[in-house]
């Protein structure tokens, strides 16, 4: 069973193609960004603990992510396959993500990096935050999420390429052309 990861700059699309993806191979689809809003809207300690950082547009800490996402997957029973979207977003974060994926002979798959230039990335972002009502997707909140992801989050796909797990797909075009792209990216891998 797919066990998949999406690292994509905000607005990229992951969570577009994530849904489907996990459709295609029956398996859960995990955003840790929409797990996150679901604690804020609850009042949980986990939301109250995350709000502020989410509401600037800065990464809630290592700790809290890691414990949410481990629970995630190990209870009631580990998942033996999943689409994760938003985690790990650090290298921290992907260090103990393999730590847990080794001690079950479980490690991830497929990276699937996808590649949209910023200029597009700001102009989905802006069409959003008109839907969403999302309270991080203003523009200023938006840069600086964009500042993060280059600083924390894109050393990962260096991480991940050295481990030869690293799928990059343009992420432009339409989503049906995306998401072709995705799944011929994961096409021959070994997925037991
Ligand atoms: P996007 O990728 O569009 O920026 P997400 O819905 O994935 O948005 O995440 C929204 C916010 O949730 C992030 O800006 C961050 O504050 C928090 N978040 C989500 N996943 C993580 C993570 N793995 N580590 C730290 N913070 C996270």
């Amino acid at each position: 069973m797919l066990r998949a990861l999406f690292l994509a700059p905000p607005g990229a699309g992951k969570g577009t193609q994530g849904p489907g993806l996990a459709r295609a191979h029956r398996v859960p689809y995990i955003a840790t960004g929409d797990m996150l809003r679901a604690h804020v809207a609850d009042g949980t300690p986990i939301g109250q603990a995350a709000t502020a950082y989410m509401d600037r547009g800065e990464l809630v800490p290592d700790d809290l992510v890691v414990q949410m996402v481990y629970d995630r997957i190990t209870s009631p029973e580990r998942l033996s396959g999943f689409v994760l979207d938003g985690f790990p977003r650090t290298i921290a974060q992907a260090e103990a993500a393999y730590e847990w994926g080794r001690a079950a002979g479980s490690t991830f798959h497929a990276v699937l990096s996808l590649t949209v230039p910023d200029d597009e990335l700001l102009r989905r972002i802006v069409e959003r935050g008109k839907q969403s009502g999302r309270s991080d997707d203003d523009l200023d909140t938006f840069r600086h999420r964009l500042e993060v992801y280059k600083a924390e989050t894109e050393p990962l796909i260096q991480y991940y390429r050295s481990r030869g797990i690293l799928r990059e797909v343009d992420g432009t075009g339409s989503v049906d052309e995306v998401g072709g792209r995705l799944e011929a990216a994961l096409d021959g891998l070994d997925l037991t």
